[in-house]
């Protein structure tokens, strides 16, 4: 029987009812302005407020360091630009990374175009990024450092607590996008040397165009949006009351449900891994085994193409992605499969399974019994495959 399987979490999730039953009245009966002074804008204004003392407390900060954003790609692009802008006479120099999402990515790029210098760093096998090179890549006019806290594609966490160290060691400020991170693992801004970091709702159960940026106190950062008086005069435009709302739901259920989460998610996520080594034959695990997303499972299947897998698992119902979402429709291997040195003939071949907690142990035996009969179609297909195998299998 054709089941349907959602596993790509990692693209976007499903809203939690409980998120949308308490979004539903800010629409159609609190639906005012939070600027207005009447009572009826100020329970929109109260409802923003408590949303954020939820998101300050879940990350160890003020609710008054939260400014809401429109999304991950606005949290990122402002943390990049506002700082750039802001800290020019300082410095124009700023460290990232090659695994970065696009939203970091060709923020950088653009800064570029703009006289800034960009150096972004290498990962090693496992997408790790080292502290080390942090501190070397640290130069007189280093105004930010702005590393990922876990990769969109392959899961792998890094050091983000030992690079915060060291950028505040030299004065430097620090950013990391979190928006994979936020709500799955606990993060604390103080403890782990963090000024500015970025999270989405729609990763996090919650609603889609909805985000925050996290600014340390005391931080200079240039308004990205200019308008109205909103967000402390930092990010015009009147508030999504109801996104603000349910990402403020979202965030306080996965707060309560983390630890339960991660334990249920990591066993699934080793034993469909265990499952797919065990089984099908040249199958390489991408990203850190261990300091990886609790959700992620990300393999390469030598001589086969992502998109291939995909359509097939997708006639299965089964709903995966190769490379990350907003490339997939490009024919260019993932940027971070390459960082961590796959040759392009094997970065295509890469399939991303990202779970949810409603996921169950027998959905994931239906999707590896429909895997295995699709590599091996697949690669039965192959002239390449079948001389490799006469060589490797004995
Ligand atoms: C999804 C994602 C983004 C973009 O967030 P949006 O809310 O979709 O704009 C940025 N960074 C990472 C790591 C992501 O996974």
């Amino acid at each position: 029987m054709k089941e349907f399987v959602y596993l790509d979490n990692a693209a976007t999730t499903k809203v939690r009812p409980e998120v949308v039953e308490a979004m539903l009245p800010y629409f159609t009966e609190i639906y005012g302005n939070a600027s207005a002074v009447y009572d009826f804008g100020q329970k929109c204004k109260q409802a923003i407020e408590d949303a954020r003392e939820t998101i300050g407390s879940s990350i160890g900060t003020k609710a008054s360091n939260i400014y809401f954003t429109a999304g991950g790609s606005e949290s990122d692009n402002w943390a990049l630009k506002g700082v750039a802008e802001a800290y020019k006479d300082k410095g124009k120099h700023i460290i990232t990374t090659k695994i970065e999402h696009h939203a970091i990515l060709h923020t950088c790029a653009y800064l570029e175009q703009q006289g800034y210098e960009v150096t972004y760093l290498d990962v090693d096998a496992d997408g790790l990024v080292s502290p080390e090179d942090v501190k070397k890549a640290i130069r007189p006019d280093t105004i930010l450092i702005s590393v990922m806290f876990a990769n969109n594609e392959i899961g792998t966490i890094e050091p983000i607590e030992e690079i915060g160290a060291i950028a505040h060691e030299h004065g430097i400020l620090f950013h990391t996008d979190a928006v994979q991170a936020y709500a799955q693992v606990p993060i604390d801004v103080e403890k782990m040397h963090i000024d500015l970091l970025s999270a989405s709702g729609h990763k996090l159960n919650g609603p889609k165009g909805i985000g925050f940026l996290y600014i340390r106190q005391g931080l200079k950062l240039k308004s990205f949006i200019h308008g109205g008086a909103q967000e402390r005069k930092r990010r015009a435009g009147t508030e999504n009351v109801p996104g603000i709302v349910g990402l403020d739901k979202a965030v306080e259920i996965a707060m309560a449900t983390m630890d339960e989460r991660i334990k249920k998610e990591s066993e699934l996520r080793d034993y469909l891994i265990a499952r797919i080594e065990d089984e099908i034959p040249f199958a390489k695990l991408n990203g850190h085994r261990v300091k990886r997303l609790p959700n992620n499972i990300n393999f390469c299947f030598r001589f086969i193409e992502g998109e291939s897998m995909l359509i097939m698992l997708d006639m299965a119902g089964i709903c995966g992605s190769s490379g990350s979402a907003c490339t997939s429709g490009s024919l260019d291997p993932s940027h971070v499969l390459l960082a961590i040195g796959l040759p392009h003939e094997i970065a295509h071949g890469s399939l991303r399974l990202t779970l949810s907690d409603e996921i169950t142990k027998e959905q994931l035996d239906y999707v590896v019994d429909h895997l295995k009969e699709i590599v091996a179609k697949l690669r039965s297909m192959s002239p390449l495959y079948e001389d490799y195998a006469k060589k490797h299998l004995s």
